[in-house]
C-alpha cells in the first residue's frame, strides 16, 4: 500500500478528459436478450469460460475445499500454467490490431508509472487513468442522482463487519475482489456471496497493471475471473477496476476485448486505504468532512467513491457516512448494477439464471426485467 500513498501524491488533479460527458443516460429498462450472454456471440470470451451445469458435465468444487483452490497461481502470478486458450484469444486480438501497441511503463521509487520518452499518457493513443485522462466507455461517473456502492481489496477479515452493516441497510454493494485473497478468505467470500452482492475483479495480485506485458495482463485478469466463476456457479465476472487506478488503452483493451470486461475507475478518493498505515495521509474526521462535503453536494453526476474493506477503520468511515445517504435523499445501488444492467457477463445477478456459452442453447431463461431502481 506504501506504493499507493507516493500515487496518491504525485498523481495531478483532474485535468481534463477525453470524453467528459457521462455516457450512462440510459440506464432503466435495460434487459440482456434472451438465450445470449452480454457480450456478441463471436466475442472470444465465450469459449474462454463455460459455465456449470448439467449440459456441460462440470461440477464446482466447494468453496474454500482443496480441489477449489488447486492449480490457481501463487503470488506473483504465474504465466506457466495459463490456458493457452486465453493466449490465443490475445494473440488472435493482437493481430487484429485491436490492441493498442502502448509500452509498458516503469515505476521509478517516489514515482507514478511512466512512459518512455514520447509518449504522452495524456494523449488519446496511451490515454493513462493514473494521469486522469478518460478512455470512452469506461466508467468515471454514477448516473444522476446515484450513489454506486462498491468495495476493493477485499475480501479480508475486516470484510464481514461491512457485509453485516450492507445487509442491515438493505443494500448491494460490488466487491473488486483480489484473487489471491479469495484463496485465503474463502468464508469472507461466501459471505458476501450469499448476500447477493456482486463481484467483480480487481486482479490477482494487485499490480500497477500498465508495468505488466500483455500476457501478464492477461493472467491478472484471467485467474481472477476463472476463480469467481468456479466460485459463483459459473458466473463470468464484467467489471474490473485497476489497481491504484492504473490503466490505459493498451491495458483496458486487453480487458475489453479479449476478456469482455468493462474497466470501473471512480470520482472521488477517500483515501480510506492509508488509515491502517502507520503514517496515514487521512483521518477518519478528514473522510468524515469530505464525505458532508460530497453528499450534500451536486448529485450530477452521481457518486462512485473509492472505498476499501481493507482495515477496520477503513469499514467504519463507510459506515460512519451512511446515515448522510439516507438524509440526503441519494439513491443507490451496486456499482455494477447502476446501468440497470446485468452484473455479469452471462447471468444478471446471484440469483439469476446463468446463461450458456453456446449459440443456440434453448434452456436458457430470460432474466427478469429490472430497473436501476428496483435494484436499491
Ligand atoms: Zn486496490
Amino acid at each position: 500500500m506504501l506504493s499507493l500513498l507516493v500515487f496518491s501524491l504525485l498523481v495531478a488533479p483532474a485535468v481534463q478528459a477525453v470524453d467528459s460527458v457521462s455516457p450512462y443516460h440510459h440506464y432503466v429498462n435495460a434487459e440482456l436478450p434472451a438465450r445470449t450472454w452480454y457480450q456478441p456471440d463471436s466475442h472470444p470470451v465465450h469459449t474462454l469460460f463455460r459455465r456449470a451445469g448439467a449440459n456441460d458435465g462440470v461440477t464446482y468444487a466447494s468453496v474454500g475445499s482443496p480441489e477449489w483452490s488447486k492449480g490457481f497461481p501463487a503470488d506473483p502470478v504465474s504465466m506457466q500454467n495459463m490456458p493457452q486458450a486465453w493466449l490465443d484469444a490475445l494473440h488472435k486480438a493482437v493481430s487484429a490490431g485491436k490492441i493498442p501497441d502502448v509500452p509498458v511503463t516503469i515505476t521509478p521509487p517516489g514515482s507514478n508509472p511512466t512512459y518512455p520518452d514520447g509518449y504522452d499518457p495524456m494523449n488519446h493513443d496511451v490515454c493513462s487513468s493514473t494521469y486522469q485522462c478518460r478512455i470512452p466507455g469506461d466508467i468515471w461517473d454514477g448516473p444522476d442522482g446515484y450513489l454506486s456502492l462498491s468495495f476493493d481489496d477485499g475480501p479480508l477479515p475486516p470484510s464481514p463487519t461491512l457485509y453485516k452493516f450492507l445487509k442491515e441497510k438493505g443494500q448491494h454493494a460490488t466487491h473488486f475482489y483480489i484473487g489471491t485473497n479469495i484463496l485465503q478468505y474463502p468464508d469472507c467470500f461466501e459471505m458476501a456471496w450469499e448476500n447477493q452482492d456482486d463481484i467483480a475483479v480487481h486482479t490477482w495480485t494487485h499490480p500497477y497493471m500498465t508495468t505488466k506485458t500483455n500476457e501478464e495482463v492477461l493472467a491478472e485478469l484471467g485467474w481472477t475471473m476463472q476463480l469467481i466463476h468456479n466460485s459463483t456457479g459459473g458466473r463470468v465476472p464484467k467489471y474490473w477496476r485497476p489497481p491504484y487506478g492504473d490503466s490505459d488503452m493498451r491495458v483496458r483493451a486487453i480487458a475489453k476485448e479479449v476478456l469482455g470486461l468493462t474497466t470501473v475507475i471512480w470520482n472521488q478518493d477517500t483515501n480510506d486505504w492509508s488509515l491502517s498505515d502507520p503514517v496515514p495521509i487521512t483521518s477518519l474526521d478528514k473522510i468524515a468532512t469530505q464525505m458532508h462535503t460530497w453528499l450534500t453536494g451536486s448529485k450530477k453526476p452521481g457518486l462512485i467513491i473509492l472505498e476499501h474493506e481493507l482495515s477496520n477503520q477503513s469499514v467504519q468511515a463507510f459506515m460512519d457516512a451512511w446515515d448522510l445517504v439516507v438524509s440526503n435523499g441519494w439513491k443507490t445501488t451496486s456499482v455494477a448494477q447502476m446501468e440497470g444492467a446485468s452484473a455479469y457477463q452471462n447471468s444478471w445477478n446471484a440469483s439469476g439464471p446463468v446463461m450458456q456459452a453456446k449459440v443456440g442453447d434453448l434452456s436458457v431463461h430470460p432474466p427478469p426485467s429490472q430497473t436501476a431502481e428496483s435494484t436499491t
